[in-house]
């Protein structure tokens, strides 16, 4: 579902009221009762109310809904979008809405800028998209867990992406800098860069396959698996020497000078070095830089690891600082991981990491369905992920024509 912020400026502060009304009647409703919108929204008078439903139903914001034993209202995810937006434009953080860059299975990667036209990220989570369509079974079981909705669940995988990525930042991981967090979405400082995916040549493979391998080191000293790591999710940002900055250079001395600089993005998979499954998850981030190396580079390295016991021993080079524990006392408790984490193996939501695999491998001997699964990911990630998302920024025209309100 595309972002589309033009309405936005049309609607007044009764149907933000409304909006809000829904999105409260929402979390124990399936459908909102008309009487309760009103009645949440707590305006005076029908039909001030009844004029900001029709206008919010007429662009999509809400939906009617005809049931058996009421009629009544249902947010919709450009409702839930509005509401995010109306808050990010009120605390200051976005200004006016750009081009969609990246359009993933579980989120919309969107420009957004600041009243002094600063770019960033607003990343929306998606959850529910694909998985309710696809996964008919378990929606079924996912309806009658009101906490398990669409909203909720979006709402929960950004809380987690902003308080990873904040935690990460404060201790030196070259992440985007977080700058709010709202419902559903998260708002981030812009990497000028591309994901490494797009990277067809890289000077010195072997410096930075350890420079990688190190990042998942740093992250087991605190505690953390990425559970995602791979070419979708670094970021690698180009920066000339500083004693270089200004010189004119022939293409092979600015080769020469160029340092890559990884930046990690995506977390709402992270997981702890003491969950049940860690080992399985550590080893897959690695192998995923291995693989991707050895296809791409044509780089073999001549040691085995890191093996999950060197990550362990880690942990011991950094007591008292776990960034596992530290989240949890954040506000994203435990519970809320469990929930996310169940609702994520429930309806099959796959990282990016299963996207990457490639058939072409000779290394990769995968069973016929396994390949196959791995194959359609794949297919969903290059038609609408990668092709958009890795666009070059400065070729966006993010600066052009965008949505202010
Ligand atoms: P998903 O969970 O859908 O994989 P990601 O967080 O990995 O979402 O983002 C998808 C794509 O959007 C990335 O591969 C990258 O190209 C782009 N992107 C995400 N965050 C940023 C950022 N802060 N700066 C620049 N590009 C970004
Ligand atoms: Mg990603």
């Amino acid at each position: 579902m595309k972002l589309d912020a033009k309405a936005i400026r049309y609607l007044t502060s009764e149907d933000f009221r409304v909006l809000a009304a829904c999105e409260a009647g929402s979390r124990n409703h399936e459908v909102v009762p008309t009487p309760l919108i009103s009645n949440l929204s707590g305006l005076r008078g029908g039909s001030g109310v009844n004029r900001a439903i029709s206008n919010l139903a007429k662009i999509n914001l809400i939906a009617k809904v005809k049931n058996a034993k009421y009629d009544g209202y249902r947010l919709a995810y450009g409702g839930l979008d509005y509401l995010a937006l109306n808050a990010h434009q009120k605390s200051k953080v976005i200004y006016s809405v750009g081009n969609q860059i990246g359009v993933g299975k579980e989120s919309d990667i969107i420009v957004v800028a600041e009243a002094t036209g600063g770019q960033r990220i607003m990343k929306i989570h998606r959850l529910g998209r694909i998985s309710f369509r696809t996964v008919k079974t378990n929606r079924d079981y996912l309806r009658h867990r009101s906490s398990a909705s669409w909203m909720y669940m979006s709402r929960l995988a950004a809380m987690k992406e902003f308080a990873f990525m904040k935690a990460l930042r404060e201790n030196g991981f070259s992440v985007p800098e977080p700058i709010a967090q709202n419902r559903h979405t998260i708002v981030m400082s812009l990497i000028d860069a591309f994901p490494l995916r797009q990277i067809s040549k890289v000077a010195d493979p072997a410096g930075l396959y350890s420079e990688l391998m190190n990042i998942i080191l740093d992250l087991a000293r605190y505690g953390l698996i990425h559970g995602d790591f791979n070419e979708f999710n670094i970021l690698i940002k180009e920066e000339l020497d500083p004693e270089m900055k200004g010189k004119e250079l022939t293409e092979e001395e600015e080769d020469e000078h160029i340092r890559l600089v990884p930046v990690l993005i995506d977390f709402p998979q992270m997981l702890s070095i003491d969950h049940v499954n860690a080992e399985m998850y550590f080893d897959r981030d690695v192998e995923c830089i291995k693989r991707y190396f050895k296809r791409k580079f044509h780089f073999v390295s001549d040691s085995k690891g890191p093996t999950f016991a060197e990550a362990r021993k880690m942990l011991l080079k950094n007591p008292g600082k776990r960034l596992d524990v530290e989240v949890e006392a954040s506000g994203f408790s435990r519970k809320m991981a469990r929930e996310l984490e169940a609702y994520m193996e429930d309806v099959g939501v796959k990282g990016d990491g299963e996207a990457s695999k490639d058939t072409d491998d000779e290394d990769e001997e995968e069973s016929g369905s396994e390949a196959e699964e791995a194959d359609g990911a794949l297919d969903g990630k290059f038609s609408e992920d990668v092709d958009e998302s890795t666009k070059r920024l400065e070729e966006l025209e993010v600066s052009g024509p965008s949505e202010r309100f």
